[in-house]
């Protein structure tokens, strides 16, 4: 039976594993089809190249993408993506190029707190890591400048807290026009963890239906039946298809286990199936 998780994460940006311990944890938990989705680039992917994947097992190159919609930040995976394709990684090395800057933007504001070194040593422990706020929040639980993780975003990271950083993203629809132009499908991740009413839920669906997305993600590790069961209508009603994926992190983020998932409902049309 094909089992899919199409949203992952490893040390190439907020996830604690490898590309291949990544893999081989997907394959223990029952996983055949496995999207690698770190925020921003496909490096991970690109590691993997040239290594013999385990029999059976299909990795999906993708990506997950950070754009504005009126000021929220909203995620947009990339799934099935040509990593050769010259608009797509334009777009991606713009994307690396934002973080970077924010980085060093965070790593000022803390210093101006006295919390000093936090952007050095980062570069030091994830070498390979396009840095987000996450390694800035475990950086400063490690160092005990807060006692979850969820706190060092309360305390300093969240949006109006004091080492609060902005971006500006793309919007929706440039990232969509970057995914499709590679191949690619877009997917809206987890529609209900973003700060917005239901009805708003909805009109943020609705855009990116009309802006060329092509699904959305009705399963993550985190819901449950009765929000599953409304983003399948949505998804219904609207024709968009469904994606599924638990948006595995590792130890540091330990409310997300991999594999389990719920199965999709009956009535959608799987991301995947075309
Ligand atoms: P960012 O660098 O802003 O894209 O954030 C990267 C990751 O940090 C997200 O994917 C979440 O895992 C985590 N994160 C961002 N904002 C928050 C928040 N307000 N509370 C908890 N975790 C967050
Ligand atoms: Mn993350
Ligand atoms: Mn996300
Ligand atoms: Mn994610």
């Amino acid at each position: 039976m094909p089992c899919y998780d199409l949203h992952s994460h490893t040390y190439y940006s907020d996830g604690e594993m490898s590309p291949l311990e990544l893999v081989t944890t997907a394959v223990q938990a029952g996983t055949t089809h496995l999207a690698i989705t770190d925020h921003d680039n496909f490096d991970a992917y690109l590691s993997l190249q040239n290594e013999d994947l385990p029999e059976g097992f299909t990795l999906i190159p993708g990506a997950e993408f950070s754009t504005h919609w009126f000021g929220y930040e909203i995620h947009v995976l990339g799934l099935w993506l040509d990593p050769e394709n010259d608009t797509l990684k334009q777009g991606v090395a713009a994307q690396k190029e934002r973080r970077q800057i924010r980085a060093e933007n965070i790593d000022i504001k803390l210093s101006e707190l006295g919390i000093i070194g936090a952007l050095a040593d980062l570069k030091i422990q994830y070498p390979y890591s396009l840095l987000t706020r996450a390694h800035f929040a475990k950086w400063l639980l490690d160092k005990n400048y807060c006692t979850h993780f969820q706190q060092a975003f309360d305390k300093y990271l969240g949006q109006d807290k004091p080492a609060y950083t902005g971006i500006t993203w793309p919007e929706i629809e440039e990232v969509i026009n970057w995914i499709h132009a590679a191949g690619g499908k877009a997917v809206l991740a987890h529609p209900l963890r973003y700060p917005l009413k239901t009805k708003r839920i909805r009109e943020l669906i609705k855009y990116f239906k009309k802006v060329g997305g092509d699904g959305i993600e009705v399963v993550t590790a985190s819901i449950n039946l009765q929000q599953m069961q409304m983003l399948a209508t949505i998804c219904d009603t609207l024709d968009l298809k469904a994606s599924c994926g638990a948006d595995f992190h590792g130890k540091h983020m330990p409310w997300i286990k991999m594999g389990n998932l719920l199965e999709l409902p009956k009535k959608c049309k799987p991301i995947w199936e075309e």
